[in-house]
């Protein structure tokens, strides 16, 4: 590592966190150049839904290459964005009755989230824009001021102005539905919030912690927004494209946003692709008003079109769905064994979320788990959650393998921090049929193993 401590500025984090050269991949697995095999459950931060090189897309890709299609071509029309704008409406926009725009920005999910704040501001003729606590949309000025996290705001460097944050579903403790706090606001005009151009929202918050928010506050934000004339924004950038099992993450709640993020996995390769959904009477842009050099990767496209057959019908989606259920059972029963270290077990599909406590359990369990070959990490935003994303193309085993990997280092970690295991007679099979054990509110939780803790 020592060429990357030399050279690589001090901004990176990854390498820090999984500390190896990695040489190949191939679906769920890793392999550095020491010739260690891991198993990834990190899916490049959610860019890999489809494994590492994906043999359909990989050969798509090779074709596209060695048949010299064109590479770059800022936006210009090419066969290959041709492609992926008819296979995405066939396949994805058209049997959902739904109808957008697409437009394509810079590489990046932050490109998106910059872009759908200009539009909704723009449309609107407002500035303000809300979002929700622990939400994460990137970290471009634009993206960090709808963001939470307080140190990832501070590294702006200046105001974040014009936007105003929400308790997200949950935040105000059981029973009390958050949005009577939006509605309050919203509906008297002595509240003090300047009426938003839009409500930027995630349905699962990926970063902040695997917080998932219910259909029904969904839906009721969606009805919300509409009465009062604000955008939904819908930031689909880390559990859209299938992580949840439909391609949609809004697909369950029936929800039709104004304006969708989309990037991350929508390449389907791990290629940099970045796109907004507009409905077509809010695309009010004028030619050119919010362009980039790069805002048309034909690999990407290719491999995009590629990756849109799993969609074609609903087998690969109830396939997520499954495996989230089984990874879902598997954790709970991993966190039953564990009770004074583990708070809740939290997710939608195959994005599964495990909270710990104390602080600094989730990294020093990460750190454990990558000993033992297995890639996952930390997040929310005291880094107390161990998020589980693996590809969905992961099989069954994998998954098993992964999980068992994870509670070995899950119990090597506990050891370390004196935390109590349960009597062996009631792990794990016993306690899974207990799941009240791992579900229990976070806040019981954490006072428990602080209490535990010397
Ligand atoms: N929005 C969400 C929900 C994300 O999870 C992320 C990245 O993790 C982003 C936006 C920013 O995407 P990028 O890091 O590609 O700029």
């Amino acid at each position: 590592m020592e060429t990357f401590d030399l050279l690589e500025s001090e901004v990176r984090t990854y390498c820090r966190d999984f500390p190896a050269v990695f040489t190949k991949a191939t679906g769920s697995r890793l392999f550095d150049e020491r010739g260690r095999e891991y198993l990834d459950f990190f899916s490049g931060a959610g860019a890999l839904n489809y494994g590492h090189n994906n043999p359909r897309l990989k050969r798509r890709l090779v074709e596209y290459l060695e048949g010299d299609f064109v590479t770059h071509s800022l936006d210009m029309a090419t066969v290959a964005k041709r492609e992926f704008l008819e296979r995405f409406n066939s396949v994805v926009l058209a049997p959902r009755g739904l109808s957008y725009k697409v437009q394509f920005c810079g590489p990046t999910g932050a490109n998106s989230v910059e872009a759908a704040l200009k539009l909704a501001r723009k449309v609107t003729g407002r500035r303000n824009v809300v979002f929700f606590m622990n939400a994460y949309h990137g970290l471009s000025l634009g993206a960090l001021s709808v963001t939470g996290n307080a140190s990832k705001r501070a590294s702006a460097g200046v105001p974040l102005h014009d936007t105003t944050p929400m308790p997200y579903d949950g935040d105000l403790g059981p029973g009390l539905d958050t949005l009577d706090y939006l509605e309050a606001f919203l509906r008297n005009p002595g509240g003090g919030l300047e009426l938003p151009a839009a409500v930027i929202v995630e349905t699962v918050q990926a970063e902040g912690g695997v917080k998932v928010a219910g259909g029904e506050w969904l839906r009721r934000l969606g009805q919300l927004t509409r009465r009062y004339g604000v955008l939904l924004i819908v930031d689909d950038i880390q559990v859209g494209c299938g992580r949840t099992g439909s391609f949609f993450s809004f697909d369950e709640a029936g929800l039709a946003p104004d304006l969708v993020c989309l990037s991350k996995s929508i390449s389907g390769y791990g290629l940099p692709m970045a796109l907004l959904l507009i409905r077509p009477e809010l695309d009010a842009w004028a030619p050119g008003e919010h362009t980039g050099t790069f805002r048309g990767n034909n690999l990407a496209f290719a491999t995009a079109s590629e990756a849109l057959t799993y969609w074609e019908d609903d087998s690969f989606g109830r396939s997520v769905a499954e495996k989230g259920e089984l990874a879902a059972r598997l954790l709970g029963e991993v966190a039953a064994a564990y009770p004074a270290a583990c708070a809740s077990v939290r997710g939608r599909g195959l994005i599964q979320g495990l909270s710990l406590a104390p602080e600094g359990l989730a990294a020093d369990v990460s750190r454990a788990a990558f000993e033992r070959g297995l890639v996952i990490e930390s997040c929310g935003v005291r880094g107390e959650v161990l998020k589980l994303l693996p590809p969905l193309t992961v099989e069954e085993a994998e998954l098993r393998e992964g999980i068992t990997r994870l509670a070995d280092a899950l119990g090597e970690s506990v050891g370390r921090a004196g935390l109590a295991r349960i009597p062996a007679a009631r792990e794990p099979e016993a306690a899974a049929r207990e799941p009240e054990a791992a579900t229990r509110e976070p806040e019981a939780a954490t006072q428990r193993p602080a209490a535990a803790h010397p």
